[in-house]
């Protein structure tokens, strides 16, 4: 069975990964919350982006920067003039298109999306996709700035500030994760494109002439990443930008898709940015952006590779990946099977029953690891169901007391996706644990 959209989306609501923002007035359009186990779930897939970006090479430092910029660097970047997509609306069914977007041939057949009729279309209109607001009380044409679409720029405006305070050497990477925010024509598919977004971009400065190579390494890191992040291999590819589809800073670009229950839809950019942005930024700021080669004596502006993924997306492609509904003898199953690295609870403690001093060496198990990973401790209903509920939010293992424990300090240790429970010395389960989380 292949999941759905809609099953996701159900799933997450059920179980507080995700809601509909500002439900209780109704929703607003494409904007969405995330819930106790999708604030974790979240969090988790940052901290593993954080930890294979920044922690495992030597060469790449993080920053966080402001999300309010100066409405120069908006200019500059080219965003001001050209981040605009073509808006078409039919005047028929007054439904609203990203020109791009429609299919030509359907077009061509005389068939708009909707209501069938091409002629109704009006003239694509530019709209750009940066969100206005003003700084300060008076709401004039010079206060006016923007919302970041995206994390980039502030890696570039800062380039100079963290090569000078971190002492790296060209070839090196900066690091972000931060909220982005696009007023999308057609924002849909629950999670996959909404106007509010959060990107985990990393740009690599290098030598020009050094650019292609780095390219494929990134590319080859990308893919790697993916693959220990859980993903099935087999829904990921790489998609290249024709010379008529790039966009105007790249020389070369790359998409990571995803085979989404939707279909096949970028998940990340792999962009080779060349000079494109510190040109540009040094020729509007008057500032000298070059890097100083202090063994050639060389001054030049370095290329930029960019990787560029999606929080959202990626958490909504782990969800679809993970999601299975099994038949068991007597009922069905619905588990996510989450790599236990981003796993929102990692382990869930049970006492079999209410009594007989259970819950009380249940809930010591669960104060002691609490303090090394996130745990749930459950002693409603019946274990089996409490094993289903777990199953639904991914948590890769279950602890239960029963009344061996009391006689000989072992409880089970229960594995999601084998349903196998194997019996374990308490004081070996967190170390246990510990190890099973990272896969040893
Ligand atoms: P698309 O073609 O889907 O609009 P894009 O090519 O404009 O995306 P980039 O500007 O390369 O996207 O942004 C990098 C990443 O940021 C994307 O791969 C995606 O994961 C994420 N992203 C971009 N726009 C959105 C959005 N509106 N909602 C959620 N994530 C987004």
């Amino acid at each position: 069975m292949s999941v759905t959209m809609e099953k996701i989306v159900s799933l997450c609501k059920r179980r507080g990964f995700i809601f509909q923002s500002s439900e209780i007035y109704g929703g607003i359009n494409a904007c969405y919350d995330y819930g106790p186990l999708g604030v974790e779930l979240k969090k988790n897939i940052k901290d593993f982006w954080w930890k294979s970006m920044v922690y495992d090479h030597r060469n790449i430092v993080g920053l966080d920067s402001a999300i309010l910029m100066h409405p120069r660097i908006w200019e500059a970047s080219g965003h001001v003039a050209g981040f605009n997509d073509p808006m078409v609306d039919c005047r028929q069914c007054k439904a609203r298109f990203r020109e791009d977007e429609i299919d030509p041939k359907k077009l061509a057949a005389g068939q708009c999306p909707r209501c069938g009729n091409k002629d109704v279309l009006t003239e694509p209109r530019q709209f750009n996709l940066m969100f206005k607001t003003h700084m300060g009380p008076v709401a004039e044409d010079a206060s006016q700035i923007y919302l970041r679409p995206e994390t980039a720029q502030g890696i570039y405006v800062n380039y100079k500030n963290v090569l000078d305070s971190s002492r790296q050497k060209i070839p090196f990477g900066i690091a972000q994760i931060g909220k982005a925010f696009r007023n999308e024509i057609t924002p849909g598919n629950f999670i996959f494109r909404t106007r509010e977004f959060e990107q985990m971009e990393m740009q690599y400065f290098v030598q020009p002439g050094d650019d292609i190579e780095a390219l494929e390494m990134w590319k080859e890191r990308r893919m790697a990443y993916y693959d220990k992040l859980g993903l099935n291999m087999s829904k990921l590819r790489f998609e290249e930008h024709g010379p008529d589809e790039l966009a105007h800073y790249a020389k070369a670009a790359f998409d990571v898709e995803y085979e989404f229950p939707i279909g096949w839809k970028e998940l990340e950019g792999v962009h080779n940015r060349t000079d494109f942005d510190l040109s540009a930024h040094q020729e509007h700021s008057g500032k000298d952006l070059r890097y100083f080669n202090d063994q050639t004596r060389e001054r030049f502006l370095p290329y930029i590779i960019e990787t560029s993924a999606g929080v959202d997306r990626t958490l909504l492609a782990c969800l679809a990946d993970a999601y299975e509904e099994e038949q068991l003898e007597k009922e069905k199953r619905t588990v996510l099977h989450l790599s236990p690295a981003i796993a929102p609870f990692k382990a869930a403690i049970f006492p079999l029953v209410k009594k007989e001093g259970m819950p009380e060496i249940a809930l010591k198990i669960y104060d002691d690891l609490r303090g090394d990973m996130n745990v749930f401790y459950d002693a409603q209903g019946a274990v089996g169901r409490r094993y289903r509920r777990q199953d639904e939010a991914g948590t890769p293992f279950c602890i239960t007391v029963d009344s061996q424990t009391l006689e000989d300090q072992t409880v089970t240790l229960r594995d999601r996706d084998s349903m196998e429970q194997l019996r374990i010395s308490m004081s070996a389960l967190k170390q246990a644990l510990q190890d099973k989380i990272k896969g040893e």
